[in-house]
């Protein structure tokens, strides 16, 4: 599998700077920020600082101490926006799983009852 990342997509640009974003957390290697469409009372995003094109390319190749960053955001993101009774967490990869954003992204949804994982 080669990984082809694009420093063009809509996430590397709020890395830079270029363009804002709602911040909720960020450590040096994850920023955490709301999802400009939020799909549910908590929704927010959690994304390396590194070029990552998704999930399985992160977990590949990241370096430890870029996972286990990654891994302290999202554990920072549960705990602020209080989501003890349950949230779930989706990384959309590629066409089957429809990602959008070519930029490694985990979305951390809840705040309200999600109903089942997938439609039966
Ligand atoms: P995905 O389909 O998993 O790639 O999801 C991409 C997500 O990024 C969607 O939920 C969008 O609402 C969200 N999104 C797109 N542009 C922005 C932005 N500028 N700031 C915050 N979230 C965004």
């Amino acid at each position: 599998m080669m990984f082809d990342y694009d420093d063009q997509n809509i996430f590397a640009k709020i890395l830079r700077g270029e363009i804002p974003n709602k911040t909720v957390f960020e450590n040096d290697h994850a920023l955490a920020f709301e999802d400009i469409q939020p799909q549910a009372p908590v929704h927010v995003l959690v994304i390396p600082k590194g070029p990552y094109v998704s999930l399985d390319h992160f977990a590949a190749a990241a370096s430890a101490e870029e996972q286990a960053g990654f891994f302290a955001a999202v554990a920072e993101v549960c705990k602020v926006t209080g989501v003890d009774e349950g949230f779930r967490a989706i990384a959309n990869t590629r066409g089957h799983g429809v990602q959008d954003v070519p930029h490694f992204h985990m979305h951390i949804i809840g705040g309200t009852q999600l109903g089942r994982m997938l439609p039966k």
